[in-house]
């Protein structure tokens, strides 16, 4: 089979899961999927089915402002091969910059990957994260808590993500629709 050049990038935090340090469990009515690296994880709604839909039909990274040992571990327990992904790009691969309040964001600098930027887009639940590429970005609201039951965010992308895939031109698409799923 012919493998697509489209690149698809994820977000791991609040985009593909919720993890929440051991620390600060208490008072958290709702059971963790896992625990990994100290951090009670639950899994989006949907993650299994998207990861299937999203290894077979892209190139698929992971990009993630989190430690590699933190990233690994997570997505491991998410029962994804690992060996799958193009990519898992962390901290160090990030950029720092500061919020409009000052404080310290990593940025995920798509220019450093060499890749063909009409053919690529990143999925994530922070703008800030890719300011440098607004129209490279797909946000989605971010997942903090298993009490989300509801959630159908990546239900939905795949959809979405089959109809991009038809354009020319991802940016001419998120070009100031990045909050299409809010
Ligand atoms: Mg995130």
């Amino acid at each position: 089979m012919k493998k697509s050049k489209d690149l698809l990038i994820l977000d791991l935090d609040n985009t593909l899961i919720a993890a929440v340090h051991s620390v600060y469990i208490d008072g958290i009515d709702y059971p963790s999927d896992f625990i990994s690296n100290n951090h009670h994880v639950n899994m989006r709604p949907y993650l299994q089915k998207f990861m299937e839909y999203a290894l077979i039909n892209w190139r698929v990274g992971i990009w993630t402002a989190a430690t590699r040992e933190y990233a690994e571990g997570i997505l491991i327990k998410c029962n994804i091969d690992i060996n799958k992904f193009e990519f898992i790009k962390v901290r160090e691969d990030c950029t720092k910059g500061t919020d409009i309040d000052f404080s310290p964001i990593y940025i995920k600098d798509l220019s450093t990957l060499n890749e063909d930027l009409s053919r690529v887009i990143l999925i994530d639940d922070k703008k800030e994260s890719a300011q440098k590429h607004l129209d490279n970005i797909i946000i989605i609201p971010a997942y903090i808590s298993a009490a989300q039951t509801a959630d159908n965010r990546l239900l939905k992308l795949i959809d979405y993500l089959e109809e991009l895939k038809k354009t020319k031109d991802f940016r001419s698409i998120c070009k100031n629709t990045q909050e299409i799923f809010a």
